[in-house]
């Protein structure tokens, strides 16, 4: 299994000279199955930059699964420019949560209206699925990799998924909040011994403090819950857009102090599992 980060920053994405090292796009993580799946987690910016990659590899017709964490707009915001929306030759398959306050495509086409795009969700060639999952409901990817999505903590909730294939497994867990002084549960269940688990990390420990209720994590609260949950590696992840590379390096050497196997997740890195 390979794991590929192509957007890291949360919020917005921040290009600039002090965000070159780090990377400056929105969540967008490829994940490519040891049975040659190809799982995207999340449509930030980093998306464009996978599409134009996507069309460029040698398969006869592209099969991708796009799958949503949530739909806060930092997730959702490179959709339009994923050109492999846009071929005839793609098998798009977008999942997310199966809500009862709203659906999933409606939200995905209210971004690609007149008032925002020239173009609508509908007007994209490929051949488009979009499916809906419960909460805890496992699914099947391919042939033999497993997806189980849990819904957590985060200001109108979130998936995290356990993506297993061929007894390898990453876990990923954007815009997370735990509470305070305490971890999410269902967590550290979800990310029990996984090989990978990507974590929020967008506080540091005295940010969180003063923004207990804003939906994310310190890079500490990822290090208890990988600690907690025996992952043998951890990915901080979803950085702030106010954090340059010198301070979010800065930040890995102190979170290696306590949990080595951590490093941060940077635009272009990719890890094999
Ligand atoms: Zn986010
Ligand atoms: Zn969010």
């Amino acid at each position: 299994m390979k794991v590929r980060f192509w957007g890291v920053r949360g919020s917005i994405p921040v290009p600039g000279p002090s965000t070159v090292r780090i990377g400056g796009n929105t969540p967008c993580v490829e994940i490519q199955t040891t049975d040659r799946e190809v799982i995207i987690l999340d449509a930030g910016t980093g998306i464009r930059l996978l599409g134009l990659d996507l069309v460029q590899r040698p398969v006869e017709r592209l099969v991708v699964v796009l799958m949503f964490s949530h739909t806060h707009w930092d997730h959702i915001q490179g959709l339009p420019f994923f050109s492999p929306a846009g071929r005839r030759d793609t098998r798009l398959v977008i999942m997310g949560e199966r809500r009862v306050d709203r659906r999933l495509e409606p939200v995905l086409a209210g971004q690609m209206t007149g008032a925002y795009l020239p173009f609508t969700l509908e007007d994209l060639h490929a051949d488009v699925l979009i499916k809906e999952v419960h909460n805890g409901e496992k699914f099947v990817v391919g042939n033999s990799t497993t997806v189980l999505p849990k819904r957590l903590p985060h200001p109108g909730g979130v998936f995290s998924y356990r993506i297993s294939c061929q007894g390898r497994t990453a876990v990923y867990a954007s815009d997370v909040n735990h509470p305070p002084n305490d971890l999410v549960p269902g967590l550290i269940e979800l990310a029990e011994d996984a090989d990978l688990l990507i974590h929020d990390a967008q506080y540091t420990p005295e940010e969180k403090q003063e923004r207990p209720g804003w939906g994310h994590s310190s890079w500490m609260e990822a290090i208890h819950v990988a600690q907690r949950a025996n992952v043998r590696q951890l990915a901080l992840f979803h950085h702030d857009p106010m954090h340059t590379d010198d301070e979010l390096e800065e930040i890995e050497r102190q979170a290696q102090a306590i949990f080595p196997p951590t490093f941060m997740a940077r635009e272009g890195m990719e890890v094999t599992l």
